[in-house]
Parts: structure tokens; C-alpha cells; sequence
């Protein structure tokens, strides 16, 4: 097996384990794969291995992977998505996981309705109210996703959020479960993508109701 296929069979082992602790299948959490930096070569890899989604934080690095990988996969934007390239993510993106205001929002929206779409979206949340993080203030996301709903040509699916670089992976549980509980304040059918968890503490994130989770090194090795 190469290194790619067996560190995601390690990593579908663990997330299989803390399913299974929480009481719930494994198929239960999508596992997104964050390939920023990552050459096409290892995310082919990374395909026939069985990864079925991609997240991606640059949308032109998206783009050009996207060219030659297509339809193969689940393409996730999880970056800073700036108004000026939303018109060449909507027509790639299946889901953009990090809208932070009504004008991105906006234009996703109308970007979509020009091609003839609609754009699965989640809202991003700041989870500790950190400077250098994008997201909507915890105590305004339920409002502000009530917003984005009401937007035409967009759909939304739940919220996303970051937690603060840690060595100790508990120390991420009381932003999981925070964002767990603006989740549940949700209208049902906005309630279905919880993504949160990335390398550090994905297995947390799992414990406290992730439906999806975004791991890049642990899966690709650190980035350079
Ligand atoms: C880079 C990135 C990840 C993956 O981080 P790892 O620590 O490499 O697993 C997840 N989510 C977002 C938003 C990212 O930018």
C-alpha cells in the first residue's frame, strides 16, 4: 500500500472508532480531504483510495485540479471565497463551506441563478473569536444563517467552523459543542451538514455530532 492509501485507512479506522463511541455509523461522517498544496498526482492517489471528496481553500488551485479530476470526486470550498472568484467556483463547487457575509452570500446566489443553479452552502463561524479567522460571530450565525436562506439560488445545508490550533484535542470540545448547539437551533431541513474537525481533533469533533470532517495532514503528511 502506499503512504497516501495507508494513512487514509488509518485515519477511517479512527474515525469508524469514534463513531462507533458515540453511538453512530461510520458512514455517518463524510471524510473530506484538504488537498491546498497537494499535487494532482497524490490527489489521484488519494481518489483511488477511496476518497470520494475534496476541500480546497484557493479557488484557482481548485479550479486547475478540477480540470484534469472532474466529476471524479466531491469538490469542497473550505477557504476565504472573495467575491471576485465566486463566478468560477459556482461552476465547479458542490459545496462552498465558508460563506461569512450577506454580499458573498449574494453573490454566490446570483452567480448560481445565472447558470442555472443552485449552491449548497454551510456558514462559517468564528468559533473563538479569533483576528486571524473568517466566520460569523457565534452569538449572530443562527440569524445570520436564517439570512442566507433566504437568498435565492442557494441552498443551506448547516454551518462549518475552525478551532483554534491546540495541542491537547480536548481543548477543541467546548467549540465543537458549541457549534453543535447554534447547529440544533437550525430549522430542520438546514440541519444537515455539521462540518467541523481537522487533523488535530477530529476525533472530538465526531464525538460532538460532525457530519463532516476536513482532514489534510493527516492523510497527506504536513504541508510544506
Ligand atoms: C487546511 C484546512 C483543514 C485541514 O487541516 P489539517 O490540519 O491539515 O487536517 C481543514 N479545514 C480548513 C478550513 C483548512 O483550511
Amino acid at each position: 500500500m502506499g503512504q497516501i492509501a495507508d494513512n487514509l485507512a488509518r485515519v477511517r479506522e479512527r474515525v469508524r472508532a469514534a463513531a462507533e463511541k458515540s453511538g453512530r455509523a461510520a458512514s455517518s461522517v463524510t471524510l473530506v480531504a484538504v488537498t491546498k498544496t497537494v499535487d494532482v498526482a497524490r490527489v489521484r492517489e488519494a481518489i483511488e483510495a477511496g476518497v470520494s471528496d475534496i476541500g480546497e481553500n484557493y479557488v484557482q488551485e481548485a479550479q486547475s485540479k478540477w480540470l484534469e479530476l472532474r466529476d471524479a470526486v466531491r469538490w469542497h470550498f473550505i477557504g476565504h471565497l472573495q467575491r471576485n472568484k465566486v463566478k468560477a467556483a459556482v461552476e465547479f463547487v458542490d459545496l462552498i463551506q465558508s460563506v461569512d457575509s450577506l454580499e458573498l452570500a449574494a453573490e454566490i446566489g446570483k452567480r448560481s441563478e445565472a447558470i442555472g443553479r443552485v449552491a449548497d452552502v454551510l456558514v462559517e463561524v468564528n468559533l473563538a473569536g479569533e483576528a486571524s479567522k473568517f466566520g460569523v460571530p457565534p452569538d449572530q450565525a443562527v440569524d445570520f444563517a436564517g439570512r442566507v436562506s433566504a437568498i435565492g439560488g442557494i441552498r443551506l445545508l448547516g454551518l462549518m467552523g475552525m478551532t483554534p490550533l491546540a495541542a491537547d484535542p480536548e481543548l477543541s470540545r467546548p467549540y465543537f459543542r458549541g457549534l453543535r448547539s447554534l447547529f440544533d437551533k437550525l430549522p430542520p431541513d438546514r440541519r444537515v451538514q455539521l462540518s467541523m474537525g481537522m487533523t488535530q481533533d477530529f476525533e472530538v469533533a465526531i464525538e460532538e455530532g460532525a457530519t463532516m470532517v476536513r482532514i489534510g495532514t493527516a492523510v497527506f503528511g504536513a504541508r510544506t
